[in-house]
């Protein structure tokens, strides 16, 4: 679709620039807080004030005054927002009626302020009070025949203190159900790093970036998924460090960046170029590519060259041979062919990465949401170690995580694999017993659901029933329900989608104050590089009736434990008596953590790789084999493409602040299909044209999805793209990753079919 079309045209400016700060300026001023908003962005980030609720990117060490990026402040906008949704609204309109509308007009409705009641006789949420509500939830909790019918689901945006709170109720209750948001993103992370180094986190810090010879950044789309990190991206290009970003869409800010901090480059419409080598790989070609670097360095070591840290190697890791027998069994044709890329191309890459004495990897849901996702992070890690990239200035593995504080609810116990080291303290420290079966995460949750064997869910934040695969099937499990629970600051999917009886509980945001009669209290959050930070809000709350999660807990707990004798009261006051039994759960990690948190810097989390100690198994960091050289299935269709679900420039996991997405240059739309010139015309498609989407996948279920408009879009032969979450209809439940059971929603074998019934 060539030419001007209002819908869908190409975006030719460099990302960030004035369509950042446009994009700003129109976000506070649609939701009618261009000075309320403005004001709170100055705290937004900055010492003593709260930390930005999107994503998990942390603060630099030397802060701008202006610290946030443009998802950030759309961010903010829709907490501060003047739009309320009221007991009249609801008066108004049945769920029947709000199910039919789009995940964006229920965003735009603003705030929820008060609890509200599904009221089946109306098909309307009614008021209730808090007393009420809490007996409704204790009621059903105590009705259970087992504690492992109830399903506890816990957002990344749950800071430290009730995540914590969350995990001592959930477990003193009598369960490890705890469904959680990085169940569907990062999961590869937190349970494919540990085998391998010995922690499922990252092993950087921000300083990192200043002293790093060489910058990774494979499936990420950074312009959207972490802004800021663009600052950093800048700055090593200013240095002349060479960028490697690896990913089949060519996406506009890893090309180019316009920083709309940087005077000059915004009065002279300047920008910085990002990738200095650009991998437009296969999707799904990862694995073949790292084993082609891998080759590359094997070879040249074989020829003498010092490419391996041989002392590294040595000292600190087992299975080397293991690996290299592996790689140097790969043929290159093989390698070039499955990962798409060039040998060229491989060796080059390979060389950059010899010439860097210290290379940071950074990755997202491109390696992760794969059927072998954590097997390729751990990929990721022996490629690291081959240079010694792990445990030295500048160098190491960066899992960009998605929301604010997903790395710090599992570090706070939202953990459905808890480990017995931490039941025992529970149980010490609480003095109940803690369940040792292993609990649900949000697959086996769903699973359950559809079983019937759970029979009710309570969401702690989030959009759970939005966020799961098999969309249809899911829906229908969450309407089985007796009872589902939404604690949200706005209207979402899971209020509309809901069981036999529901709630929706209105919650204070993190840019709002909490006080309480102890005072003013500040929560904590972990950032991506496990920096802790205290987080004070600095608004009003949205009403009166919202609540803090904490408090939410707290008596939630009392009406679900007759026979507790645990603080909850006491806890709901005072967050630093929370923080006084983290410290006493976790004594290490959480030593003096109420003084640590007077500093406004906040502290980092011991990282055990950083120092070059590894607490796996073999107490050594550990290369790990990943045979051949694909990360899915196959699948023996000739019509077949993959499917990567992703996220639009204007959108936050599943909140869509617009129909838009600029800078892959649609406009007022979110059901388009990003596909190929040559694979289009292979199948006869016009751009333009609407088709729908059918997935491969034999259990017997048909899954489809209708009316998606065909866009010519540079992403990798083979390959399609579309919107996250109106494309999980097609994602099975059991498309996933072997080991974390995350979606393999990157890569969905599909077929396009063009008119109605016929596939092409
Ligand atoms: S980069 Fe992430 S954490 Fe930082 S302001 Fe933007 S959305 Fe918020």
């Amino acid at each position: 679709m060539k030419g001007k079309h209002p819908k869908y045209r190409p975006y030719k400016q460099p990302a960030g620039g004035w369509g950042a700060a446009a994009a700003t300026a129109k976000v506070l001023m649609q939701q009618s807080v261009l000075t309320k908003g403005s004001r709170a962005l100055l705290s937004m980030n900055q010492p003593g004030g709260f930390k930005c609720p999107s994503c998990a990117f942390p603060d630099p060490d030397k802060r701008q005054t202006l610290e946030f990026c443009e998802n950030g402040a759309k961010a903010l906008a829709f907490e501060a927002t003047k739009r309320r949704v009221t007991r009249e609204f609801f008066q108004a309109h049945t769920v029947s009626a709000l199910r039919d509308k789009s995940d964006h007009w229920l965003e735009m409705q603003g705030r929820l302020t008060e609890p509200m009641r599904y009221d089946p006789g109306s098909d309307k949420y009614v008021p209730v009070n808090w007393d009420d509500a809490f007996a409704l939830i204790g009621r059903h909790l105590r009705g259970l025949d087992s504690p492992h019918r109830a399903e506890f689901y816990t957002s990344g945006r749950t800071p430290n203190e009730a995540a914590f709170l969350w995990s001592v109720m959930v477990r003193e209750f009598g369960t490890n159900n705890f469904p959680d948001c990085s169940n569907m993103c990062h999961e590869p992370t937190s349970r494919g790093l540990p085998p391998a180094i010995g922690i499922g986190k990252g092993t950087c810090r921000m300083d990192d970036f200043d002293v790093t010879e060489a910058l990774f950044v494979i499936g990420q789309n950074t312009g959207t998924n972490s802004p800021r990190m663009m600052t950093n991206l800048v700055e090593a290009r200013k240095r002349g460090i060479p960028i490697v970003a690896i990913n089949p869409m060519p996406e506009r800010a890893l090309i180019e960046f316009t920083s709309p901090q940087d005077v000059v480059q915004m009065a002279t419409f300047g920008h910085t170029d990002i990738a200095s080598e650009f991998v437009h790989i296969r999707l799904g070609g990862d694995l073949a590519f790292f084993k082609g670097m891998m080759k590359v360095l094997f070879e040249r070591d074989a020829a003498g060259e010092q490419v391996l840290d041989h002392d590294f190697i040595a000292t600190h890791t087992t299975g080397f041979d293991a690996i290299r027998a592996d790689v140097e069994a790969q043929d290159w044709d093989e390698i070039v062919a499955h990962s798409g890329v060039g040998e060229d191309q491989i060796r080059r890459v390979a060389e950059v990465y010899v010439r860097s004495k210290a290379t940071m990897l950074c990755y997202g849901m491109g390696l992760t949401q794969h059927q072998r996702g954590s097997q390729l992070v751990q990929q990721a890690c022996n490629l690291l170690f081959l240079r010694g990239n792990i445990g030295k200035p500048g160098a190491g593995i960066v899992p960009i995580r998605g929301h604010s504080n997903v790395q710090g609810d599992r570090t706070c116990g939202i953990d459905d694999q808890p480990s017995q080291q931490l039941l025992d303290s529970v149980e010490k420290v609480f003095g109940f017993a803690a369940p040792r079966q292993p609990g649900h995460n949000a697959r086996r949750a769903v699973a359950a659901m559809m079983a019937g064997e759970a029979r009710v869910f309570i969401g702690l934040g989030g959009n759970f029933v939005r966020a799961v695969p098999d969309t249809e099937r899911s829906y229908a499990a969450m309407r089985g329900l007796d009872l589902t629970v939404g604690i949200n600051t706005k209207l979402n999917r899971q209020h509309v989608v809901h069981g036999r009886e529901a709630l929706i509980l209105p919650v204070i945001a993190r840019s709002e104050t909490i006080v309480t009669s102890k005072g003013e209290q500040a929560l904590s959050i972990e950032d991506s590089m496990s920096k802790v930070t205290a987080s004070r809000g600095v608004l009003e709350p949205a009403s009166p009736d919202c609540r803090p999660e904490v408090e939410i807990v707290c008596r939630m707990a009392m009406a679900a434990l007759p026979r507790t004798t645990t603080g909850w009261a006491a806890f709901a006051e005072d967050y630093d008596l929370i923080r006084d039994k983290m410290e006493a759960v976790y004594p290490e990690m959480f030593a003096r953590l109420n003084e640590k948190l007077k500093n406004p810097e906040g502290f980092h989390l011991d990282v055990p790789p950083r120092r070059r100690e590894w607490p796996t198994p073999t107490a050594k960091a550990n290369f790990l084999v990943l045979p051949g050289l694909e990360v899915n299935d196959g699948v023996s269709d000739d019509r077949m493409l993959r499917l990567a679900t992703i996220r639009s420039h204007d959108q936050f996991n599943t909140t869509v602040y617009s129909n838009n997405d600029r800078y892959r240059g649609v406009w007022g739309d979110r059901m388009v299909l990003f596909i190929n010139e040559i694979d289009r015309t292979a199948r006869g498609l016009r751009v333009g044209q609407k088709v729908g989407l059918e997935t491969i996948f034999g259990d017997g279920i048909t899954r489809r999805v209708d009316g998606l408009t065909v866009l010519d879009y540079p992403i990798s032969p083979g390959a399609v793209a579309g919107y996250y979450p109106e494309l999980n209809p097609l994602l099975p439940l059991d498309y996933r990753d072997a080991i974390s059971e995350t979606p393999a929603a990157k890569s969905i074998p599909v077929r396009v079919i063009s008119d109605v019934g016929a596939p092409d």
